[in-house]
């Protein structure tokens, strides 16, 4: 059984864990997970993401806010250039203490009806930026957090400039490199015919 202190993404937060009130700040770079992202826009495994912010620790769990900072590799959507480029995004992300948690809803259960209490647990896990601390309350992993987050924030497309004039649609040159490259309008529209007008001729001459 792997530890989760042993998890790369695994961040400790024994010191204010369980101390409402208590604060730390963040400061960390951990490995990009695999599989963020596509071929378009993506993050290569392993590369450097930076995470900083704070940690509070508060009556019932601990949040987490933090700024995530990374490279994107990408291509330009119009013209195929390659693209590398700082990226960033704030998350907010809250990790309840289980254990107490439990013991409350068992407590305030008391008499109530089971059933209801079981949904609103339910409920409450669906929340998409609340992760799990380890069973033993002392190391949050952010794997799950950067994945969402990567997920959300993540554009699905991007251009090199914001002016790129892409390819050419006839030929496919790049028209940042070639701003001048055009084809005379008769070149294309009339080719076909030329080639259907010397079939005909050589036909008619056979
Ligand atoms: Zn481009
Ligand atoms: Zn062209």
């Amino acid at each position: 059984m792997p530890r989760p202190e042993d998890s790369p993404w695994a961040i400790s937060v024994t010191q204010i864990a369980s101390h409402p009130g208590e604060h730390a700040t963040i400061d960390t770079t951990l490995p990009a997970p695999s599989g963020i992202g596509d071929r378009i826009v993506g993050i290569s495994q392993g590369a450097d993401i930076h995470v900083e912010g704070s940690i509070d620790s508060i009556v019932d769990g601990l949040v987490l806010s933090a700024r995530v900072s990374t490279r994107l590799q990408a291509q330009c959507t119009r013209c195929l250039t390659p693209i590398d480029r700082d990226w960033q995004a704030d998350v907010t992300a809250f990790f309840p203490y289980q254990m107490q948690a439990e013991d409350k809803r068992a407590n305030a259960a008391g008499h109530a009806n089971r059933d209801e209490d079981i949904d609103i647990i339910a409920g409450e896990d669906e929340s998409e930026d609340t992760y799990p601390l380890s069973p033993d309350g002392g190391t949050a992993d952010m794997e799950a957090l950067l994945r969402d987050t990567f997920a959300e924030h993540l554009p699905t497309q991007l251009l090199c400039r914001k002016d790129c004039r892409g390819l050419c649609p006839q030929c496919g040159v790049n028209l940042n490199e070639h701003p001048e490259h055009h084809h005379d309008a008769g070149d294309l529209r009339f080719a076909g015919l030329a080639d259907l007008k010397a079939r005909l001729e050589r036909e008619q001459q056979s």
